[in-house]
């Protein structure tokens, strides 16, 4: 049986569990153990698993995947076209969320007890996320902060500082690119066996995947109030609409046009980086997947790969820059505020650079949300309204993140001459 054969069926018998579980056995202590003792933590091994390998594996294949495109010209061509791309494509992905949540106009089906029950029952959580939004740089510090001071010290934390992490990488990667071949060999051949130990224990960690998505999927639906994606329906329906346009309306015609490969064809050999995007709702745990089957199954080269993946993994968030801008003006409508076109804009620049700015992390991009809503002068609280549903729509939304990558990757890979593989 295929890999994403088994994580399928983890993903499906752990869905069908949770809800069983969620419907017959809601309060019960014996589902509470149940989740506290096993579930939990298998669910929290496998991400750490994947996580663990993110820090030296950014390092190691950026810092190499510069050194192998050896000419900086080359790397400034590309450098240069891989971020328009994601410029655009995520520009691209709030224009649809807005021309949809415009039209649809969820906020005005949010029945008035509905956003005060919401509004008090999350009211918690939300204030704990508007303390740590507020405490959150985001503005020239952040633009600094990509010049790390130290560059250890940016990634020895629990929430690494991936920007920096990319800076110090790229910088490696340009200075062996500089110094005279023999000199810069040993260090290549320490970051190649970096890249290939990380490989090994990534298909370990990927042995665990069946059972750690089991125990995700199962953790989020056994807890999930269904009712609640009831109430928000027609939130939760216009966010998955404009998700499902992108992915399958433009990146089909990205990867037709631009990489011109048969984009049926793309989707079924990245399914296992769909679904494992899906179940972990984190980019970054993602990542080593998405360069593993960007390799093996589209022969997409390693060069690329270790360029535009890891920047992409952290800079490149289609479904997060869509999702934010349909959040912002659900709530605005929900508040009843009429954002002007010229606020709108604001929230399509701001959910572009929020997007680049979020940590591949599960919900990672919510702090980030938060700080646009206050831009636009809706209150912070109001967050608390869509927290109940957001970790379904972040699995949704981490899908296209990282199907974003692979596209950019492939439409580089033809434009720099390669073929993909058939
Ligand atoms: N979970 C998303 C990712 O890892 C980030 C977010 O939208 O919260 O790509």
């Amino acid at each position: 049986m295929s890999r994403h054969t088994k994580i399928f069926i983890g993903l499906i018998l752990g869905a069908a569990a949770g809800v069983m579980c969620n419907m017959f056995f809601a309060a019960s202590a014996q589902l509470a153990f149940f989740q506290k003792y096993i579930t939990d933590p298998l669910g929290k091994i496998f991400l750490n698993f994947l996580i663990m390998m993110v820090v030296p594996l950014v390092f190691a294949s950026l810092a190499l995947g510069v050194a192998q495109i050896g000419d900086l010209k080359k790397l400034g061509r590309i450098g240069f076209k891989t971020i328009t791309y994601f410029l655009v494509v995520t520009t691209l992905a709030v224009t649809i969320g807005l021309v949809l949540v415009n039209s649809i106009r969820p906020g005005d089906y949010l029945p008035e007890e509905t956003k005060t029950k919401l509004l008090e029952s999350y009211k918690g959580e939300a204030s704990e996320i508007k303390s740590v939004s507020e405490k959150t740089e985001f503005g020239i510090q952040t633009l600094v902060d990509i010049v790390p001071r130290n560059p250890i010290a940016s990634v020895a934390k629990p929430n690494p500082d991936m920007l920096a992490l990319i800076f110090f990488s790229l910088m490696i990667g340009i200075a062996l690119t500089v110094i005279n071949r023999n000199k810069a060999e040993p260090l290549i051949k320490i970051l190649e066996g970096i890249n290939d130990v990380t490989v090994v224990i990534i298909n370990i960690a990927m042995k665990l995947a069946p059972f750690g998505v089991f125990a995700l999927i199962f953790g989020v639906t056994s807890r999930f109030g269904f009712d609640l994606l009831v109430a928000l329906s027609m939130y939760v329906l216009t966010v998955l609409v404009g998700l499902l346009i992108h992915l399958i309306g433009s990146f089909s015609l990205l990867i037709k046009f631009f990489a011109k490969y048969n984009p049926y064809k793309f989707f079924k050999k990245i399914e296992t980086v769909m679904l494992t995007a899906f179940s972990t709702s984190s980019s970054s745990a993602t990542l080593p997947t998405t360069i593993s089957v960007s390799q093996s199954n589209l022969g997409i080269p390693t060069q690329i790969t270790g360029f535009v993946l890891p920047l992409g993994a952290t800079m490149n968030m289609n479904g997060t820059a869509l999702f934010e801008g349909v959040t912002v003006l659900f709530l605005a409508q929900v508040f009843g505020i009429e954002l002007s076109l010229g606020m709108q804009l604001i929230v399509v620049l701001m959910s572009v650079l929020t997007a680049i700015g979020s940590a591949g992390v599960p919900s990672g991009s919510i702090p980030l949300l938060v700080m646009v809503m206050i831009m636009v002068n809706i209150p912070a609280e109001g967050i608390a309204i869509i927290l109940g549903v957001d970790r379904i729509l972040d699995m949704c939304r981490t899908v296209l993140n990282v199907t974003g990558d692979i596209t950019c990757a492939a439409y580089i890979a033809k434009a720099e001459g390669h073929e993909l593989k058939d």
